[in-house]
């Protein structure tokens, strides 16, 4: 058989697999980095946050490098009804130092300084380019892919799908049979809004580079899912995310979702009078790792949103640092496999282990039970409520009428929005098992 053209071939220039070709190319193995978009980047829709200590293993000193906006130093909690908001607001100035918490970067910075990265190691980035099939030996060993280029096969020892949600190259290689599921698949509709940066400072109660996280629950009408805002140095990014099958079930527009947000009376004076500059739209695999595909085939490895690696669900919106863990791993086992000589299934399994003893397995894993629970009809629709009107009734002073106590408004509550008693301990004990 002729030699590969390339050591490897990944597929996406994400953070996967920009992560996965530094590490290869690092190693002296030849790998190109195929993108479908102009640049990386530019295909690309996040919500803002990178949660970046897992490029201590990566890069030196990333915290200089990265093309950050702002960190990370208040991460707060909204729960919402129509006219209530209870904000459970967290601050660390400890995280507005190095090594730091999270960062605010915008998305084409970030993907096009992590594929700057792979291509200084000597990665060969092919933008505009679309993988559009495996190419497969005779016994279904993957040996490269094929592109929408004219003679544009590329032949290579191991391919690395990172191509995002909805993996084609994952199903085509015999790995993710179902695909991932409209009921495991969530839209993510964001606005980036301009706002001068001393206006986001004095909003926000933030100062110099220092920034904030917020997600929300409760502000998705009847469709299961949640709401984020992030602030940028002189911008915010708020947007909605909710589950596809809900959203076709319900009939309402992303965008109403999306607007109703921004006017609600806790979200509305944090935007007012900021410009839209950009809307953008993408899915996210929301299934956690009960829906995860096989990872690893002869001559194929899966990493990032291509393999479901993400969590977004209530607390956390996290695929980032998901996809660039996966990717390094994905990156190392492939040298260790090129070293071996053994680039099947079994020569490249240490992609599994590695990924076990990482956060990457080990959080989705802890985490396993989140999406199902807050996305349940109780959270979504029914504790929102619940716990607004508890909270009210304890700030409200009724004088001349007794302070209730917190039993009675809970079970004035509970009547209220029709959560049985049995149901709220079956939850909280389903919750405490969720995130223990
Ligand atoms: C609205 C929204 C908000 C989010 N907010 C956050 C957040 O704040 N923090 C966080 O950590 N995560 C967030 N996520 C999740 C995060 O964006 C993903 O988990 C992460 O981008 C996954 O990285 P990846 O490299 O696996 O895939 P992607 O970032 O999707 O990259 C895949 C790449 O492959 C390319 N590609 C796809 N198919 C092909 C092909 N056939 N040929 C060539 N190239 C191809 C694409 O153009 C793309 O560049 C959010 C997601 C959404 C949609």
């Amino acid at each position: 058989m002729a030699e590969p053209l390339f050591d490897v071939v990944v597929v996406g220039a994400g953070p996967a697999g920009s992560a996965a070709a530094l590490e290869v190319a690092r190693a002296g193995r030849s790998v190109a980095l195929i993108e479908r978009g102009p640049f990386p980047g530019a295909k690309n829709v996040y919500g803002g946050v990178v949660y970046g200590r897992i490029l201590d293993e990566l890069v030196e000193n990333w915290w200089d490098r990265m093309p950050v906006q702002r960190w990370v130093t208040r991460r707060s909690t909204m729960v919402m009804t129509a006219d209530q908001a209870l904000t459970v607001d967290f601050r660390a100035q400890e995280w507005g130092g190095a090594p730091y918490n999270g960062a605010t970067v915008h998305r084409a910075d970030l993907d096009a300084w992590l594929a700057s990265l792979a291509v200084e190691a000597g990665a060969v980035l092919v933008p505009s380019t679309v993988a559009t099939g495996l190419l497969r030996a005779a016994d279904g060993t993957v040996t490269g892919v094929r592109t929408d280029r004219p003679d544009g096969d590329l032949t290579a020892s191991v391919v690395i799908a990172c191509d995002g949600v909805n993996s084609f190259l994952a199903k085509e290689a015999g790995l993710y049979p179902s695909g991932p599921t409209p009921g495991h698949t969530a839209l993510g509709v964001k606005e980036t809004l301009a706002l001068p940066r001393g206006v986001i400072d004095e909003r926000f109660g933030v100062s110099g580079r220092e920034g904030l996280d917020l997600e929300i629950l409760g502000c998705t009408r009847d469709v299961p899912g949640g709401g984020f805002l992030y602030t940028q140095l002189d911008s915010l990014s708020v947007g909605v995310v909710v589950g596809l099958y809900g959203l076709a079930k319900s009939g309402v527009r992303p965008e109403e979702l999306l607007a109703d947000l921004k006017a609600h009376p806790a979200i509305a004076p944090l935007v007012r009078g900021a410009e839209v500059k950009e809307y953008s739209a993408h899915l996210i695999p929301e299934g956690g790792y009960d829906t995860m595909p096989e990872l690893i085939g002869d001559g194929i490895l899966v990493a990032g949103d291509a393999a479901a690696m993400c969590l977004a669900a209530g607390l956390w919106l996290e695929g980032v640092n998901f996809a660039l863990g996966a990717g390094m791993y994905a990156g190392r086992a492939t040298v260790a496999a090129l070293a071996a000589g053994d680039t099947s299934r079994r020569g490249l399994s240490d992609y599994r282990r590695l990924l076990e003893n990482s956060f990457v397995l080990a959080d989705l894993r802890k985490l396993r039970r989140v999406p199902g629970l807050v996305f349940s009809q109780r959270v979504q629709q029914q504790y929102p409520g619940l716990v607004c009107d508890l909270v009210q009734g304890m700030f409200q002073v009724d004088n001349p009428r007794p302070k209730p106590g917190v039993l009675r408004l809970l079970r004035r509550g509970a009547r209220k929005h029709g959560v049985k008693p049995r149901h709220l301990l079956a939850d909280a004990l389903k919750g405490w098992r969720s995130f223990g």
